[in-house]
């Protein structure tokens, strides 16, 4: 495998180089390989990346997850281009798209009545998580172990360096996180103590989850799971928030929501709004919530403030706005879907053919490969299992790396993305490529 490193990505290793020098641990983005070196891409189409030096890869890391239609996508990529063309990448003024865009949203997604554009995923959690604050005028936020919700001061709560139980980030006031309470997965039982506890000290003010499960379904939860998470938030008055940066439109056009049959008071979107298109994020739901935005119902003097500058910007909200259409159009959730049972009924054969201790499984189009229970287990005992934890997680890493010197770009060497372009030649191949990897 470093053999192929060194070898046949010698032009990404020199930019590697440079790279150290000026950026902090030589990457930009925090999904990119860094073993033993990240790779540069040049070109992207359809399901495939090619690197900067020429290799082809089939592409299940999808940039995140968002690029349901594959990737650079020519029919959106005329109307994102047209739009330069015409009005430049920004005004600061209003755009007819911007209004299209929310009416699109709540077209496939009724629960959000009202849309905010905002930048990203962590730019949404955090205005959804005020939201709920300032519509209950209650403190606690409750978030599921192992989820992940964007990098603001108060969600980074719980992640701790390995062996250590130290907060993995620091730089971060004790207060910021004050509020934030973390619960088991799929433990309903745990939950409602929360929420009781929580009433006799000022109240909860949200819960939120991947409705997939932690870490967008590494930790799948029980079918029920969501509609029991609904139930104790109407009994103990707090607000429901669904984070579907990942799920929304993947799972469905309706999004997890659509999918479990489960009515948020709010919904947050990112990178999948635009089909990893452009730059976005943002906030939809119930109306009298969204109002709060806005100065609250009939002009109160209440209103929670979230912004940006750029958040709105028109390229973004036509990029969404044909993406979403497109996805609807062409029916990519579900092309994509079977692409990813494919993958994951592909994936176990191959794991019972070679006798390994691993499994995969998936919900439509988010597949996850997993070569490790401590890794599942760690939900529970955070740290005891620290150590373990922290092998494991090199060990993905060099998986990883082994993929992607067999053409296959995966995120974290344990989940894999399909899109519509994922056609059964795609898989098949892909699958060949795994079974040498899986074989070594
Ligand atoms: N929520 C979930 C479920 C995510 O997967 C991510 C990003 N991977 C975020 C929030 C944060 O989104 P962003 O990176 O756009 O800030």
């Amino acid at each position: 495998v470093l053999n192929y490193f060194e070898t046949k990505c010698r032009r990404s290793k020199a930019l590697a180089q440079r790279a150290a020098g000026v950026i902090p641990g030589g990457v930009q983005h925090n999904l990119a390989f860094n073993y033993p070196f990240s790779l540069a891409m040049e070109r992207a189409e359809g399901a495939h990346l090619w690197d900067i030096d020429g290799n082809r890869y089939i592409d299940f890391l999808q940039a995140g997850g968002p690029t349901l239609l594959g990737s650079n996508y020519a029919p959106l990529r005329q109307k994102v281009q047209a739009l330069i063309e015409h009005c430049g990448p920004v005004t600061g003024m209003a755009h007819e798209y911007e209004i299209k865009l929310a009416e699109l949203i709540r077209q496939h997604m009724p629960a959000c009545e009202m849309f905010r554009m905002l930048g990203s995923g962590t730019e949404g959690v955090m205005g959804a998580i005020r939201l709920a604050r300032a519509y209950t005028d209650k403190q606690w936020i409750i978030k599921i172990g192992g989820a992940y919700h964007g990098w603001s001061d108060q969600m980074v709560y719980g992640m701790r360096l390995p062996g250590t139980g130290r907060r993995e980030a620091i730089g971060i006031p004790g207060g910021s996180t004050a509020h934030t309470q973390e619960c088991f997965p799929n433990d309903l039982e745990a939950l409602r103590r929360k929420l009781w506890l929580n009433r006799l000290r000022g109240g909860t003010a949200a819960v939120i989850v991947e409705p997939l499960g932690p870490e967008s379904g590494t930790r799948p939860v029980h079918k029920d799971y969501n509609a029991g998470v609904r139930r104790l938030c109407d009994e103990f008055g707090a607000l429901l928030i669904f984070d579907e940066v990942v799920s929304g439109f993947r799972i469905g056009m309706g999004g997890a929501q659509g999918y479990f049959g489960v009515r948020p008071d709010l919904t947050v979107f990112g990178k999948c709004l635009t089909g990893g298109y452009l730059m976005a994020g943002g906030i939809g739901g119930r109306r009298e919530v969204m109002l709060l935005l806005a100065g609250g119902i009939g002009n109160t003097s209440k209103r929670a403030f979230v912004g940006g500058t750029l958040s709105a910007n028109p390229l973004s909200c036509v990029a969404g706005y044909h993406a979403i259409e497109a996805m609807a159009q062409t029916g990519a959730p579900l092309l994509a879907g079977r692409a990813g049972d494919r993958l994951c009924k592909g994936l176990n054969a191959i794991i019972e053919r070679l006798d390994l201790p691993y499994v995969a499984y998936n919900t439509g189009s988010v597949v996850h490969l997993q070569t490790s229970a401590v890794l599942l287990m760690s939900m529970r005992k955070p740290i005891k299992l620290m150590k373990e934890v922290n092998a494991r997680k090199h060990m993905m890493e060099e998986m990883g790396a082994a993929y992607m010197a067999h053409g296959i770009v995966t995120l974290a060497g344990s989940r894999l993305y399909t899109s519509m372009a994922d056609t059964d030649a795609v898989i098949d191949e892909a699958l060949n490529r795994f079974e040498s990897v899986l074989g070594m």
